[in-house]
């Protein structure tokens, strides 16, 4: 059946940045529809209840890169958005209880007077660059070659961003932006715990190791998004990062958008080779003028439009892109709170890693090479329940860990191993926290294929593809087609596929919907 009502936009997937996009749209008068899957929007930045009573965030669970123009434009405070916990520090746990805690570019803990000297500087000089990368996260990329006045604006504004390091720290930039994290940390710094904890940082949600190159690039990049939208730091939401979906819905609700949760799409229907309608699993036909998709290339391209409607040189590219994800999630609902020997209340409120030395992370990232998991993973930990006793029960907690790295093509199925990688890393944690295990009255394992399949995302990767120079910026998510429009008159991408990658950071959405409000005021449809 064919719905009566026809769209202005219908945006497939309410995750974080189909909501910031068709938020967007509403704010400059469009009719929009979003139509998501799941039962409960939000994508990977929802809450999930993983024992009776205990709320956990069901994937991420920092709140760090939302793109400052979508928390003011959005008016998310307004619409319900409090942080329980902002400038969270950093504590790189050390197996003999000799943790270091890390914020600012301050440490606390015993380390080398040099070691503090060399990290104030370098991590100064980092945000600069990172600084100097940020406004190109929230600005649709240039065309390689483009003719038009605003290709040539951005590409100006990037330059005279750069140029603005000046000459002897653009200089440094070019020279570090292909180095490894390990060269640049072993270069400038001396104690492993404060290199292994920030060696994670380059790598976390990425498909690199440490000696790999262009880590210090995402990690350069994951910094841009926390440099100048991070006055808050790595900051906890009230309610879980399920309250960030909350008010961005709200939002979108209240400037007018429809949403429509257990929804999935079955296909995007092509007549004339435009998108003219989305078809859901129901059967129905929903008409509209565009249709913005937030569910990742090789989803979008490949199942929703088909191969039928695309060239084979663009069919290929889709093909490639490389989107094994690596980052597992574990959520312990626990009786009371963990002790971790060497830590009080104040700090297990902090964000906690588990990365005692490169070389530890380096040997985690080489099983998944050969389809392994890790046999001692890197871990990335918060309690967000130090901060906000709603989300468990009579003084119960929750322990939110990103485990890495578990490929989504393991050796022997994830069936067979699941229960024995999930005791892996409770038994990696409870290293630090020895009772750990008498604690735990509910446990939830995401890996990267329950990811995929209960999240609908390629791979279960955290950036729906990999960030790499290959796969970011003017490439991503495929050359050529940088821009959020498709080889499909009519559709458009606005997920984290796209440019600037992963994250909760709403950028991709917010670049999407000005793309689309540009076309319209032009006149044309792609
Ligand atoms: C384990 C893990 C930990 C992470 N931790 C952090 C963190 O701490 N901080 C951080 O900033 N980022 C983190 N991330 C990354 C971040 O969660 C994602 O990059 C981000 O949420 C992607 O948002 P999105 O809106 O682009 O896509 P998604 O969240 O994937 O949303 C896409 C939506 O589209 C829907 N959809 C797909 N296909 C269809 C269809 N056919 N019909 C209808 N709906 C459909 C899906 O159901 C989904 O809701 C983490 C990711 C992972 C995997």
């Amino acid at each position: 059946m064919t719905e009566d009502r026809k769209y202005g936009a219908i945006i497939i997937g309410g995750g974080h940045n189909g909501l910031v996009c068709a938020a967007f749209l509403a704010r400059a008068g469009q009719s929009v529809l979003v139509v998501e899957a799941a039962d409960q929007l939000g994508g990977a930045a929802r809450n999930a209840e993983i024992a009776p009573g205990y709320t956990a965030p069901a994937c991420a669970h920092i709140l760090h890169l939302l793109h400052p123009r979508v928390r003011s434009k959005l008016k998310l405070r307004r619409h319900g958005l409090k942080l329980a916990a902002r400038r969270l520090p950093t504590v790189a746990l050390d197996p003999d209880g000799n943790h270091l805690t890390l914020g600012g570019g301050r440490i606390a803990g015993t380390v080398p007077e040099e070691d503090a000297r060399s990290w104030r500087r370098l991590h100064k000089r980092l945000l600069r660059m990172a600084g100097a990368l940020h406004p190109f996260l929230g600005r649709i990329p240039p065309r390689l070659g483009g003719e038009s006045w605003q290709d040539r604006l951005t590409l100006a504004r990037l330059g005279l961003s750069l140029r603005m390091l000046g000459k002897a720290e653009m200089r440094d930039f070019l020279r570090i932006v292909n180095m490894n994290a390990a060269d640049l940390l072993d270069d400038e710094l001396s104690d492993d715990r404060l290199k292994g904890a920030l060696a994670f940082d380059a790598v976390l949600g990425t498909n690199f190791g440490p000696r790999s190159p262009g880590s210090v690039l995402t990690w350069l990049y994951r910094l841009a998004g926390e440099a100048k939208g991070g006055r808050s730091g790595l900051a906890l939401p009230a309610g879980g990062m399920g309250a960030v979906t909350d008010a961005l819905a709200a939002s979108a609700l209240d400037l007018g958008v429809d949403i429509r949760t257990g929804t999935p799409v079955r296909r995007i229907v092509v007549e004339d080779d435009r998108a003219a309608a989305v078809e859901l699993e129901s059967g129905n036909v929903l008409r509209t003028r565009a249709v913005v998709s937030s569910a990742d290339p090789k989803t979008t391209f490949l199942d929703l439009v088909g191969p039928e409607h695309l060239d084979t040189g663009f069919l290929r590219r889709v093909r490639s892109i490389r989107t094994n994800g690596l980052a597992a999630k574990l959520n312990l609902a626990l009786d009371e709170l963990p002790d971790f020997p060497g830590l009080d209340r104040a700090a297990l409120g902090g964000r906690l890693v588990i990365a005692p030395d490169i070389g530890y992370v380096e040997r985690a990232f080489d099983h998944s090479k050969y389809g392994e998991y890790s046999a001692e993973p890197a871990i990335e930990i918060t309690i967000p329940t130090v901060h906000d006793a709603s989300l468990a029960p009579g003084g119960g907690h929750v322990l939110s860990a990103v485990v890495q790295y578990a490929p989504r093509d393991l050796k022997g199925g994830w069936e067979a191993h699941r229960d024995a990688f999930a005791d892996h890393a409770v038994a990696a944690i409870a290293r630090y926290a020895p009772g750990l295990a008498g604690r735990i009255v509910g446990r939830q394992l995401l890996t990267p294929a329950d990811i995929e399949r209960d999240f609908r995302i390629a791979g279960g990767h955290w950036h729906h593809g990999d960030l790499a120079v290959d796969q970011m910026l003017m490439l991503r998510p495929v050359p050529g087609w940088a821009q959020y429009g498709t080889p499909v008159a009519g559709l458009y991408l606005c997920g984290a596929g796209a440019h600037p990658g992963g994250g909760v950071m709403g950028a991709a959405g917010m670049n999407a919907a000005q793309r689309i409000l540009a076309a319209r005021k032009a006149g044309n449809a792609a």
